[in-house]
């Protein structure tokens, strides 16, 4: 056998749980997962759209063109309908997808704001494709503050219609996805202008381009904003409007409608949450499976890998370094936390959007604010982990080869859009303190993934030294909550107003608490996976919990230490105990990536295939698929010329 093939195949012996159990886990039913096999084999076996060596030396407009050859290809086979059939193409192929956007923002956007009659007049066009619409809601001048939006739709009594109006370059729309060149309509975010009076905002859908020659529409100008960091393939774009005229119809019309020329409001506005909850419960489903993609290669790579010798004079895979275990399995550990919590989290949103549709809208705010939470965790974890895999393969992690740069390129956006992480946070913490205050006088308000705050007596009470390691999480997130509800009446009393002190005083700690509510969320999902787990697997599962709770008390001891709560002597046991569980995880690290099941097209990578041979393919694919290597005429014919260079 190979030598490294072997490496690989060596360590696949050692691991000791059954790996198809823990994939049922991690893809949640049967569906998803023949789903997801099915995108990696005709993503793999159909030549115009397979994962390409030489993708990253194409030119912007050839990613798009295999971008859109994608497209075709899934509507052949995909349910574009339902998120679970496409959502798994969103990880596993080069470049973004086109209609992503449409389909994950703007028609649920449509169906929650939009009456029964808008939806079907609209809604159907979008699975033949007749409509593909951005979702238009940010602006060269404002993204996170909706409320300040500036363009206007103003009602004309007259002909009973609005007039859509961009009245600044910094009302110009901005960075909507697909509205570059791919969309022939925008779900465009407005000022509503009625009588000379501000409505607010409300979103219209709005024809821009022509049905048959796709070309704007006359008083429409729109385009695309030009390169990103990565994100190649989507045309994130501009839009303007001068003087629009749009039909009353276009203003979505489930909770404000004017009839026979009078305004009025229906039901509930937080309902406009619980549209933007199915995007951002698909960052938090589909992302962590990058940071898989990626771990997988690094695992791999880190086996076959071998650098410098040992006492039995033979070469040691780099995997054998405790550094490198640093480096990856926490991140691992995460990984399976983070899986489990995004599942988790899309139940609890399909469970809110049944009780929303009702008009029971008892769980939307809790749903909204484990979301937010997590969203920001995970995108932001998913690129801090992609990079370390990245540093954990050395020289090659850094080529494109390895698979790994184009990940942290497809995942850095979601740091900030659909809801700017810091801002999400901030939401989060303001729901915290509203729930502390229900734990004071309305103890039965207080919803299940928070009622941590019915304990704070017990919690800084407990000085058990054989607690579970969750408790550590609880307690540091207990403080955080006392200390910030504390510190913001104290400066209430100094005279300062409440949005003084949010402001300008408490806001890294309003940060810092809510990523300690994600870190506990993410633990309490970890300890139902555990239970509910097959009993072959449950120890794997148990030693990978632990190891995420080690890590993140680790990470942030300063409220435990400052609070007094931890000895020094426990501060110590967590670093051995972290490194009993490296000993126990590494030997299973190969079995936890390939858990995933990513086939090796699917990896993008030539340093993590399934059968490990990384110089091999390395040499290959710079050898044979670098297109750079035909070297352009311009270049042989400078140094065929003598230049006179002055030395
Ligand atoms: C790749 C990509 C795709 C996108 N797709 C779409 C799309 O399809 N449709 C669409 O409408 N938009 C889209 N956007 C825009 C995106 O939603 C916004 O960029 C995002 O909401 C952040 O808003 P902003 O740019 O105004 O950032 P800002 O809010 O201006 O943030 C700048 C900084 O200010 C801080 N900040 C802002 N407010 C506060 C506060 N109250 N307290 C403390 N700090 C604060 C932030 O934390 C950040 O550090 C996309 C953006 C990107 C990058």
């Amino acid at each position: 056998m190979h030598p490294t093939t072997q490496l690989l195949e060596n360590a696949r012996e050692r691991v000791t749980f059954p790996v198809g159990e823990l994939t049922k886990l991690l893809y949640v039913n049967d569906e998803i997962y023949e789903t997801f096999m099915k995108a990696q084999k005709i993503i793999a076996n159909e030549p115009t759209i397979r994962n390409h060596p030489d993708y990253h030396n194409w030119s912007r407009k050839q990613q798009i063109i295999k971008s859109y050859e994608k497209l075709r290809i899934m509507h052949q086979h995909f349910n574009l309908a339902n998120a679970v059939h496409w959502a798994p193409l969103l990880s596993i192929f080069q470049g973004t997808t086109p209609t992503a956007v449409s389909f994950a923002m703007t028609v649920p956007a449509l169906r929650f704001l939009g009456t029964d009659e808008q939806f079907n007049l609209w809604g159907p066009k979008f699975l033949t494709m007749e409509i593909v619409a951005a979702y238009a809601q940010t602006e060269i001048g404002h993204g996170s503050d909706v409320q300040n939006l500036e363009t206007t739709a103003t009602y004309d009594p007259q002909s009973n219609d609005f007039v859509l109006h961009t009245p600044a370059v910094s009302a110009v729309k901005f960075w909507p996805g697909e509205l570059g060149f791919l969309s022939n309509y925008a779900l465009v975010y407005a000022k509503l202008i009625f009588n000379g009076k501000n409505k607010g905002v409300h979103p219209f859908m709005v024809q821009i381009r022509d049905n048959s020659t796709h070309k704007p529409l006359r008083g429409v100008t729109v385009g695309d904003i030009g390169p990103k960091l990565g994100y190649t393939t989507k045309d994130n774009g501009y839009l303007a409007f001068d003087n629009y005229r749009i039909p009353l119809n276009s203003m979505l019309a489930r909770y404000v409608r004017i009839e026979n020329g009078q305004f009025s409001r229906h039901g509930n506005e937080k309902i406009s949450y619980a549209s933007m909850m199915v995007s951002r419960q698909l960052i938090i489903f589909i992302y962590p499976r990058m940071a898989a993609q990626a771990l997988t290669v690094a695992i791999r790579y880190s086996i076959t890998r071998q650098q410098f010798t040992n006492d039995k004079r033979e070469e040691n895979s780099v995997i054998e370094y405790q550094t490198q275990q640093d480096k990856l399995l926490p991140r691992l550990a995460t990984c399976y936390g983070m899986i489990f919590a995004g599942i988790r989290i899309m139940q609890l949103v399909d469970d809110n959007f049944h009780r929303v549709q009702k008009k029971d809208f008892s769980t939307l705010q809790q749903s909204h604010a484990i979301l937010s939470a997590v969203k920001a965790f995970s995108s932001q974890w998913v690129v801090d982990t992609t990079e370390w895999c990245r540093l954990s393969c050395g020289g090659h992690g850094y080529a494109h080869y390895s698979g790994i740069p184009a990940v942290y390129f497809d995942t850095a956006p979601n740091v900030t859009l659909e809801g700017e992480n810091q801002v999400m946070y901030l939401q989060v913490s303001r729901y915290l303190l509203k729930v502390l205050q229900y734990a004071e006088k309305t103890p039965e308000k207080v919803p299940f993934y928070f009622t941590f705050v019915l304990h704070i007596k017990e919690t800084l009470a407990n000085k058990d030294l054989n607690t579970s390691l969750g408790h550590w999480l609880k307690l540091t997130l207990t403080i955080q909550l006392i200390q910030v509800g504390k510190r913001i009446k104290d400066l209430m009393n100094t005279g300062k107003t409440f949005q003084q002190i949010w402001n300008e005083h408490v806001g890294i700690h309003l940060l810092s608490l809510a990523q300690r509510y994600a870190e506990y969320f993410i633990y309490l999902v970890f300890q139902e996976y555990i239970a509910n787990a097959n009993p072959s697997v449950k120890e794997i599962l148990q030693q990978l919990c632990d190891l995420y709770c080690v890590q993140t008390i680790l990470d942030n001891p300063n409220t435990l230490i400052e609070s007094g709560q931890i000895t020094q002597e426990q501060l110590k046991s967590f670093n051995e105990l972290k490194i009993e569980l490296f000993a126990k995880i590494k030997p299973q690290a190969i079995g936890l990536v390939e858990a995933f099941n990513f086939n090796d097209n699917a990896l993008r990578t030539c340093i993590g295939c399934h059968d490990g041979k990384p110089y091999e393919y390395i040499y290959d694919w710079a050898t044979k698929e670098n297109s750079v290597n035909k070297v352009p005429q311009a270049v042989i014919d400078l140094m065929g010329t003598k230049i006179k260079a002055k030395l």
